[in-house]
């Protein structure tokens, strides 16, 4: 067992940090013998970067879904109504990955 720092967000994701001591089963430098445990948590209060982006994306969404609602009730602009919903969808589909990432973290403590 090795010891490690841990940081951990509001939110419930977390992250190794610094390496902080080797056990008696590791003797090579520098390595690690694989099962990490915790020496010292870093509560932060605030939510990750992960939460961040996921937050970025889907103000983008909003503003880009009111965009085309505007451009729809305007009855022009029909090439970039259909650009702007692709994008809409592609964005979505990043959020829900990212929403994945986050999941399987915060629940793997
Ligand atoms: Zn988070």
């Amino acid at each position: 067992m090795c010891w490690f720092d841990q940081t951990k967000w509001q939110c419930g994701y977390w992250k190794w940090d610094s390496f902080r001591g080797q056990c008696n089963k590791e003797h090579r430098m520098g390595e690690t013998c694989g099962l990490k445990l915790i020496n010292y948590t870093t509560e932060i209060q605030a939510n990750c970067k992960v939460c961040d982006q996921i937050t970025k994306k889907k103000r983008r969404v909003k503003k880009m879904s009111e965009d085309v609602q505007r451009w729809q009730y305007e009855g022009n602009r029909w090439a970039t109504i259909e650009k702007t919903n692709d994008d809409i969808a592609e964005i979505n589909g990043q959020i829900e990955d990212l929403m994945r990432l986050h999941d399987e973290r915060t629940r793997s403590v």
